[in-house]
């Protein structure tokens, strides 16, 4: 089950956090790794390590997502370096939170830049390649910010609601390729984003959470696992929670 031996995928923001886990899993489920990080040099290190660990093919890429023109020859170097990319998960993200009236134009600017433009420039990259092989699992990490928006996160919660428009077109046009696409929304998971948060700020996510617990990494990487498997074929354009039940 979930097989994905002699696949190769792509990881934004492989270095860490979910995205880190979604790598390990795919890993382990037989996947080549290509994934890129931006600036943490000593996260992606470790983790190429333990990638490699499990015998698969991996490498690390320094690549900032927001750069158009760099996003491009990053796909192009793997695609020459793996042979052809089945995967792509677009997980990198920032935030720069503040309530919208101390946020500065730039913290609104940046935000969009990574997590909204980074994901159409990866997508544009890949897109064609898809195309032409008639296959391939765009996976869009989005969050339940973009479905309920949240104080102190204009910037972020625009990006994770624009992901889900995103999504949903890309999975129409290239539904008929064979080439599916979703989006994964998660709620408060464990990770540097969150323990950033004030213990204040957490006790109220944790009393709003019907679970009564944060996610933890690998709750998101196990549907990551599922929606790259053969037996998600038929799922596309959808918005999956993973979020203790906090936004339903
Ligand atoms: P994280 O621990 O902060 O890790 C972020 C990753 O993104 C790192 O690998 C980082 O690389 C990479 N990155 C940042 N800016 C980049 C850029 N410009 N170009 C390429 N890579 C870049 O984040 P996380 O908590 O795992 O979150 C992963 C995704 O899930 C994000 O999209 C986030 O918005 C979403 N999400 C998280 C939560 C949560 O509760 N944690 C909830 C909902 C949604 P470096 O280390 O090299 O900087």
């Amino acid at each position: 089950m979930f097989e994905l031996t002699g696949k190769t995928a792509i990881i934004t923001g492989g270095s860490r956090g979910i995205g880190k886990e979604i790598a390990l899993k795919y890993a382990d489920q037989g996947a080549n790794i290509a994934f890129v990080h931006y600036g943490d040099g000593e996260n992606a290190e470790v983790t190429e390590q333990e990638l490699l660990a499990k015998g698969v093919k991996v490498k690390s890429y320094e690549c900032n997502v927001a750069d158009f023109k760099a996003s491009a020859e990053l796909v192009e170097e793997i695609i020459k370096e793996f042979g052809e990319v089945h995967i792509l998960v677009n997980n990198a993200g920032i935030t720069r939170d503040k309530l919208m009236v101390s946020m500065d134009e730039s913290e609104f600017d940046s935000v969009i830049a990574v997590n909204l433009k980074g994901v159409f420039n990866m997508t544009k990259a890949i897109y064609r390649h898809f195309m032409k092989k008639k296959r391939g699992r765009i996976i869009n990490m989005s969050s339940i910010v973009g479905l309920t928006g949240n104080a102190g996160q204009t910037n972020y919660s625009s990006t994770k609601a624009g992901l889900i428009g995103l999504t949903k077109s890309v999975a129409k046009e290239l539904g008929s390729r064979n080439v599916t696409v979703n989006a994964i929304a998660p709620g408060f998971i464990k990770t540097e984003m969150t323990d950033a948060m004030t213990d204040k700020a957490k006790e109220a996510v944790l009393s709003a959470i019907p679970m009564k617990r944060m996610g933890q990494v690998e709750d998101i990487a196990n549907l990551a696992v599922f929606l790259a498997s053969d037996e998600a074929s038929y799922i596309t354009g959808e918005v999956i929670r993973v979020d203790g039940g906090v936004a339903m």
